[in-house]
């Protein structure tokens, strides 16, 4: 999967990148981005019952698959993954690595 992004959304670094134009902004966003992480995957569940109790069952499967164990909620705010607020996180990265004018000239002194 190719990105053009100078940082790791799933795992933004703490200090922003020479990229970054609005450190302050960035320092936000990593913040907001830590406070909502996935939950974390559950290891799956083994039922130990007593050894012995063999039985015949009327599935045939070994195993029933719900889906992808991945986490499927946010930790923080348990809305369903990703959430809202880890996707504001994830675009104030990305703005804060670009700068506010599209042209990127410096204003000319004209308002004096
Ligand atoms: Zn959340």
């Amino acid at each position: 999967m190719s990105s053009e992004l100078p940082f790791d959304p799933e795992n933004p670094p703490d200090e922003p990148p020479p990229q970054v134009v609005h450190p302050i902004a960035w320092r936000l966003a990593v913040r907001l981005h830590r406070e909502h992480s996935p939950l974390p995957a559950e290891p799956p569940i083994e039922v130990a019952g007593p050894a012995g109790a063999s039985g015949p069952t009327g599935a045939a499967g070994p195993a029933q698959t719900f889906g992808p164990a991945g986490p499927n909620v946010c930790a923080a705010c348990a809305d369903p993954w990703p959430c809202h607020g880890r996707q504001i996180a994830v675009r104030g990265l990305i703005a804060a690595c670009r700068p506010r004018n599209p042209g990127g000239e410096r204003q000319s002194r004209d308002d004096r």
